[in-house]
């Protein structure tokens, strides 16, 4: 499993490597302020990242407290103190909040401290209190070194040898409250407890007729607020970026009672914790529910989540985005000058990048500026464009018009699901549907996919029928992997019959991320893991990274005997350190000789008296259960696009009598970099492998040696390749 020489930069190599090397560098990692999940796993790439490229990594226990008190609080991290931590919630070195930090005085004592060790690189992961607080002291860290020189704790030459301190931060927080970056870490996670706490309480809540007003963290951002809200498609959503018009009161009173008279059982309410009105005086989850209950006299409970949200294992989607940002952050730290700004590493779509931290610090010292000066238009838009589209969102599938306010199209558009049931397929539907209704046209339901079509199972479907879909795991519509080849002449006769001017498509994606594995705890024990995809092996490598697996067998990146044998040696020199414990993920179709049973004997039998194996198919349980929050708001708002899409399609069509499809007007809808695309179906044809069923460039394989940097390889990689620095070093794209 060598680096593929063929990608490597020519020429450049040697110098780039040189150039990258940490040989002589220390590198201090803290987290400090509030606590995330997922704040293991960048700790733990920062440290086997580090050691990778030859450099002395520490850990600073207890956040800043830890740097100014010194002594046992800085201590040396080796590859095995961050193994088996990927699945562990919090930090497992300590955060806190450290008042003395903020004065000079304790950062002078921080600065002597780390020059102790020699470590003038340091990594913070934490909010925006704590990155401005590193910037700080960045700047301040020659006056700093001087000072200690007068006072004779240290000499002349170290304040030359150390002089500049290089700081790169990651941002860690529940709350997604940080501008700059899609997404902060552990905010995925927090939004899973969410929506666990909302499925529970849907459940019990359907056998009684309630109002729920469910209260989320988030004091200045209403992300977890808004997404959630999304996600589980509430009544109601409270947020401090956009306070609800006056007159809500009444607003909301007549949306609760009109649906209970739809006989929907369920009401719930989401409110941000931070939540104002337009006059900034708070909304608390108390004031709603006396509302409620004086108002209309309805059975109302209030749920404060508060710190369960910041608890239990880190989703897939935090592990693989820490284990990044991570990587990415050593790599800035070495290429630092004295002249590159303090940096934060974010999410641009599924791009690691950097951009000056203190820029972004301020962006959202803004937004917080905006509310408190009732600018509430600007905090969305400083917020960023997701921010405001989910809101956009929101507002569209959660408030119907009345019938007589919506102009008609006269348009017959019908939602069909095809291919094998996928997680998000229902939110999918229900925000097709709602849209569509808003849009004017009438909304026809296809039930079992291209057989029900061709037998006619076709019906109007309305607003209220998809009502609490979003959470909703499997087809409701019902699906079947059947190619509508067979059947051409007879859906041509339904399309007819029911005049379908548009036909939306849901499937044939694999929108699962529930892989999950509970290896730990176990000794010497290798377990082979066969994940679903057909020829796609996204599941086994994104599941390998978020799981700290040892290999990921996939079709993209043919392997032999010899690789099977390597990483048999891998996990035999595994097992003599303490972590004694292998992951090897095998996607289904990824040779058709090497079958899991091959590898689990193979392995069972090269382990012998060193580890024995077990062998797990996942199977369709991948494919089961109710979908994550990514899922359903991914299904939910890429699905209203495209509603959007074919809207002004029929618009532009109108009036030209018989419409024919152009090349056009056939599309699959996409999300490529940050982009929402529209590609036409025929150019797709060009980008696809027919054969295997999946496209022929694939982005994620550019993370493949990420994984096995992260889980000790004996390759050597060239960093430059580990799919995080495109746009530092444009020869290596
Ligand atoms: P968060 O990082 O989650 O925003 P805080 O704002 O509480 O959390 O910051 C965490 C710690 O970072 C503080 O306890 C303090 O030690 C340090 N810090 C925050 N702001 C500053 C600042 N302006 N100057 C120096 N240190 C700061």
């Amino acid at each position: 499993m060598d680096a593929d020489d063929s990608r490597a930069p020519k020429g450049s190599l040697r110098k780039f490597l040189e150039h990258l090397s940490g040989a002589g560098k220390a590198i201090g990692v803290l987290t400090s302020g509030g606590d995330a999940q997922g704040m293991n796993a960048a700790v733990r790439a920062v440290v086997r990242m580090g050691i990778y490229v030859g450099a002395k990594v520490y850990f600073i226990y207890e956040g800043y407290q830890g740097m100014v008190d010194g002594g046992s609080n800085i201590a040396e991290a080796d590859w095995e103190s961050v193994s088996s931590i990927l699945q562990v919630g919090g930090t497992i070195i300590g955060s806190a909040r450290c008042q003395a930090f903020r004065t000079r005085e304790g950062r002078l004592k921080a600065a002597c401290n780390l020059l102790q060790r020699g470590i003038t690189n340091l990594c913070v992961i934490g909010g925006d209190g704590s990155l401005t607080g590193a910037n700080l002291f960045r700047k301040e860290w020659s006056g700093l070194l001087e000072e200690l020189a007068r006072n004779g704790q240290i000499d002349k030459e170290a304040v030359q040898k150390y002089a500049y301190l290089n700081v790169v931060g990651m941002v860690g927080s529940i709350d997604n409250d940080f501008c700059g970056t899609d997404m902060t870490i552990g905010t995925d996670s927090a939004l899973h407890r969410i929506i666990e706490v909302v499925d529970a309480i849907m459940t019990t809540a359907q056998s009684h007729q309630r109002t729920f007003v469910l209260e989320v963290m988030g004091r200045h951002c209403g992300y977890l607020a808004l997404v959630s809200a999304l996600a589980c498609g509430a009544d109601w959503v409270f947020l401090p970026e956009s306070p609800p018009e006056e007159g809500w009161e009444e607003q909301m009173c007549v949306k609760l009672s009109e649906n209970r008279a739809r006989k929907k059982r369920l009401n719930i309410i989401i409110v941000a914790e931070g939540a104002i009105d337009t006059q900034n005086k708070p909304i608390t989850s108390e004031k709603i529910k006396e509302l409620v209950v004086t108002q209309l006299g309805y059975d109302t409970r209030v749920t404060i989540l508060g710190h369960v949200q910041r608890g239990g294992t880190p989703s897939a989607f935090d592990r693989i985005l820490a284990s990044r940002m991570g990587v990415e952050a050593v790599i800035a730290l070495l290429e630092a000058t004295p002249d590159t700004p303090a940096c934060v590493v974010s999410l641009n779509g599924n791009h690691a990048v950097r951009l000056p931290l203190m820029e972004c610090v301020q962006m959202t010292q803004d937004v917080q500026k905006a509310m408190d000066e009732r600018r509430f238009q600007d905090a969305v838009r400083l917020r960023g464009r997701s921010f405001a589209g989910n809101l956009n969102t929101y507002k569209r599938l959660a408030i119907k018009l009345p019938d007589d306010q919506i102009p008609k199209t006269n348009c017959n558009v019908a939602v069909i699901n095809v291919g094998a049931p996928a997680a998000g397929m229902n939110a999918a539907v229900r925000s097709a549907v709602r849209v569509g209704i808003a849009d004017g046209h009438r909304m026809l339901a296809i039930y079992d996919g291209f057989d029900g079509f061709a037998k006619g199972q076709i019906k109007e479907i309305g607003w209220t029928d998809v009502g609490g879909w979003t959470g909703q795991g499997g087809s409701i519509l019902g699906t079947k992997r059947v190619l509508p080849g067979r059947y051409l002449d007879e859906i041509a006769t339904q399309m007819r019959t029911h005049s379908i001017n548009a036909l939306l498509i849901i499937g044939g994606f694999e929108t699962c991320d529930r892989i999950k594995q509970s290896a730990s705890g176990t000794k010497r024990r290798v377990f082979i893991i066969e994940t679903m995809g057909g020829y796609c092996g996204y599941l086994a490598n994104m599941g390998g990274l978020a799981a700290g697996a040892d290999a990921a067998y996939i079709f993209e990146e043919p392997f032999d005997i010899r690789d099977l044998q390597s990483n048999v040696e891998h996990l035999t020199e595994k097992m003599k350190t303490t972590i004694q414990r292998g992951l090897v993920l095998r996607n289904e179709s990824c040779s058709e000789n090497y079958t899991t049973d091959f590898i689990y004997q193979l392995y069972s039998e090269e382990g012998k008296g060193v580890f024995d194996c077990r062998k797990n198919v996942l199977g369709h349980m991948q494919q089961g259960g109710a979908p994550s929050p990514f899922d359903r708001n991914f299904g939910t708002k890429i699905s209203a696009r495209a509603m959007e899409w074919i809207t002004a399609k029929l618009k532009e069509a109108r009036g030209r009598g018989k419409k024919f499809t152009t090349d056009d007007s056939v599309c699959v809808l996409g999300i490529s970099k940050r982009n929402v695309i529209f590609q036409p179906v025929a150019e797709l044809k060009k980008q696809t492998d027919f054969e295997h069923r999946i496209p022929k460039e694939q982005w994620w394989l550019k993370l493949r040696p990420l994984m096995k940097i992260l889980a000790k390889y004996k390759a050597s990689y060239d960093v430059s390749d580990s799919g995080q620095l495109e746009h530092v070093q444009p020869w290596s794209v």
